[in-house]
């Protein structure tokens, strides 16, 4: 409908700035008829999610009165239940990074979501994959009978903000024996990859949040 008159990528889909205006600044677009920044490559993709149209149209109608509301991107987080197994993804897969020409390296945390000593519990497996050149979290796979999907969502977040391994291996994260252990298992999961970096003499932690500042000693 719109051929020849806004910018179409080259598969057919809408490009869109921050504002979700196409190259005619009068015409907006939202959904799957668009491409989406993915953050996790800050680069265009296509990934056609509910949970991206639904966002972008709220703001289209927010942005048609004053661009008061910027898209944020993406990190294509989903998931499915199979067999009774959640299965939840956000970011980008180990070979879908390596493919983006990005310096990547994952780590696998393979346990249970709470002790063994209460009255039940699952397996529970995570991919983490990070860059090994700014330690940024870069995507998480997991898996489990649990329900798992809130953690697929706090990964999200930490893409999102850029965060690293260094910065989710220690951030605060509940602790309570019906739920977790001390250590949540996406801490966990972040410091196998801060050991694996360790033992492979990249010994360079970086914290994105500056944290609590202590007046008399900064
Ligand atoms: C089987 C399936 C399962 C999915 N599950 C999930 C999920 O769990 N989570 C998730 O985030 N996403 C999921 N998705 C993707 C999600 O459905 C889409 O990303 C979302 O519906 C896109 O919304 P939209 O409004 O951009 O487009 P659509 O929902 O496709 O709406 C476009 C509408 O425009 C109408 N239309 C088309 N051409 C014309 C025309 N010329 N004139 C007038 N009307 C027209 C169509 O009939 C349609 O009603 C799933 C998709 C499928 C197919």
């Amino acid at each position: 409908m719109l051929a020849g008159q806004v910018d179409i990528e080259k598969h057919g889909s809408f490009l869109t700035n921050r504002y979700l205006q196409t190259s005619d600044s009068d015409i907006y677009a939202a959904g799957d008829c668009c491409m989406v920044r993915f953050n996790p490559t800050g680069q265009p993709a296509y990934t056609p999610l509910a949970s991206s149209a639904i966002r972008q149209g709220m703001l289209v109608a927010h942005n048609i009165f004053g661009h008061t509301h910027p898209y944020i991107g993406t990190q294509a987080s989903s998931a499915l239940e199979l067999y009774g197994n959640t299965l939840a993804t956000t970011g980008l897969t180990l070979q879908h990074a390596l493919n983006s020409g990005l310096n990547a390296a994952s780590v696998t945390y393979e346990g249970t979501w709470r002790p063994e000593y209460m009255p039940s519990t699952d397996a529970l497996t995570i991919v983490l994959v990070y860059d090994r050149d700014d330690r940024r979290v870069l995507g998480a796979q997991l898996l489990s009978k649990h329900e798992i999907t809130q953690s697929a969502n706090a990964i999200s977040v930490a893409i999102q903000n850029n965060n690293t391994i260094d910065d989710l291996a220690f951030v605060d994260m509940l602790f309570q024996p019906n739920f977790d252990f001390p250590f949540n298992y996406l801490n966990m999961v972040a410091q196998l990859a801060v050991d694996q970096e360790r033992t492979e003499g990249r010994d360079e932690p970086r914290f994105t949040a500056m944290g609590y500042i202590n007046p008399n000693n900064h």
